[in-house]
């Protein structure tokens, strides 16, 4: 049969990375994908998680499928983290879980859900945002509308901009936040400001979903979920995907969380119900090697000291790459407009580089981003930033 199907134009991620795998310079270097690598240019295998790896094969233990709803160990292990412990004890009854393939997997069987909890609810997503959000939703049937979030001018956050395209739409709405580490500017609400979010989407009875890819990443393990705690005091229907792969280095175990807190313990049940039906009819159960070595590290409470150590020293070491860089550039012609990329967390920076700079970063100098701007911090090192900030400051001129 003759297959006639008109060409799928991959995301403005995914084109990216196809380029960096076709390029054969071999000092190239890759700002596009959203992957942390350590001062040598490495995905770091974490300490905790390769005692937690030794653990696990010293017990023998067979590979059994997980159960539909994933590993109880890990939902009872990360709710504290995500909802701090309080918040997660009151929560927990009412609370629905499914573990899910990475955060991707999350924010699709959220998204399947909430388009059945609120059939013809619209979803909004924030200008800009991770292409895939918008992909998810026209997935799942929804209609995607987008909030302001970002001031071109001003090269900041426009929370001002963002209540007020909030307080606009129609109750039921979907509303996709990201918790922390705003991907791809970098750029995340105040815990003050969140409040007011909180308020405005619990008045105009919306639906806050919460991606929460690059918790610990931002200002913190606890201040990176403050979004999560602070919207669930004021909000009775609120969807959180939780994504592992960058805040344990495993990225391709494809571990991810989903929970929807609603009003009761029978709702909760429907809701688990109906989101174990979902992931039977896509792949049975989640994986379990991922989730394993993550469910023994928070379990034990000296490899969770070590883990959250690890990670604070990842976002440590991102914070002095985004000052150094800014530093090399300082001197460069438009030096002062770079100086965003200081207060901006999480991997990445939206670095103000226009699509015809980024796109002679890649073919003068090797060096692949995102072709709206984003670049990837945590991809810098000692040995790369040189070249990568002299590569910026030539084509930025
Ligand atoms: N949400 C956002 C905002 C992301 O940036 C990512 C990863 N790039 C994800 C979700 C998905 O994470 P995972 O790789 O675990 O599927």
């Amino acid at each position: 049969m003759l297959i006639n199907l008109s060409p799928t134009p991959p995301d403005a991620v995914m084109l990216a990375a196809r380029l960096f795998a076709e390029d054969p310079r071999p000092h190239k270097v890759n700002l596009g994908i959203g992957m942390y690598y350590d001062e040598e240019g490495r995905i770091p295998q974490l300490a905790a998680v390769r005692e937690a790896d030794h653990r696990l094969r010293s017990r023998n233990r067979p590979w059994p499928y997980l159960p539909a709803e994933g590993l109880v160990d890990l939902k009872n292990k990360a709710m504290p983290v995500v909802f701090g412990e309080d918040q997660a004890d009151d929560l927990r009854r009412r609370t629905a879980w499914i573990q899910t393939v990475g955060g991707t997997g999350a924010v699709r069987i959220g998204a399947e859900l909430a388009r059945a909890i609120a059939p013809d609810a619209m979803a909004s997503i924030s200008d800009p945002s991770w292409p895939n959000h918008e992909a998810i939703f026209r997935a799942v049937g929804a209609r995607v509308s987008s909030y302001r979030y970002y001031d071109v001018e001003s090269c900041d956050i426009d929370v001002d901009g963002m209540l007020e395209d909030l307080g606009r739409l129609p109750r039921g709405t979907v509303v996709v936040l990201h918790g922390c580490c705003h991907n791809p500017t970098g750029f995340d609400p105040t815990p003050a400001q969140w409040n007011h979010i909180a308020q405005v989407l619990a008045d105009h009875g919306l639906i806050p979903f919460i991606d929460l890819a690059y918790q610990g990443f931002g200002e913190g393990l606890e201040a990176d979920a403050q979004s999560v705690r602070i919207i669930a005091q004021s909000c009775n229907l609120i969807f959180v995907s939780v994504s592992f792969s960058k805040s344990f280095s495993l990225y391709g175990e494809r571990v991810g969380l989903l929970f929807v807190v609603t009003e009761s313990e029978a709702q909760a049940a429907l809701v688990g119900e109906r989101a174990r039906a979902v992931s039977r009819a896509l792949y049975s159960s989640a994986p379990s090697n991922g989730a394993l070595l993550i469910a023994e590290v928070l379990g034990d409470p000296q490899l969770k000291t070590t883990w959250i150590d690890e990670l604070d020293a990842m976002r440590r070491r991102i914070l002095l790459m985004r000052a150094e860089l800014v530093d090399q550039l300082a001197g460069g012609n438009r030096g002062a407009n770079f100086a965003p990329i200081k207060a901006q967390r999480g991997l990445f920076s939206y670095s103000g580089l226009t699509r015809t700079e980024i796109e002679r970063l890649r073919v003068d100098h090797a060096i692949h981003a995102v072709g709206d701007g984003r670049i990837c911090l945590a991809a810098l090192n000692a040995g790369n930033l040189p070249s990568v900030a002299a590569a910026i400051r030539q084509v930025s001129s």
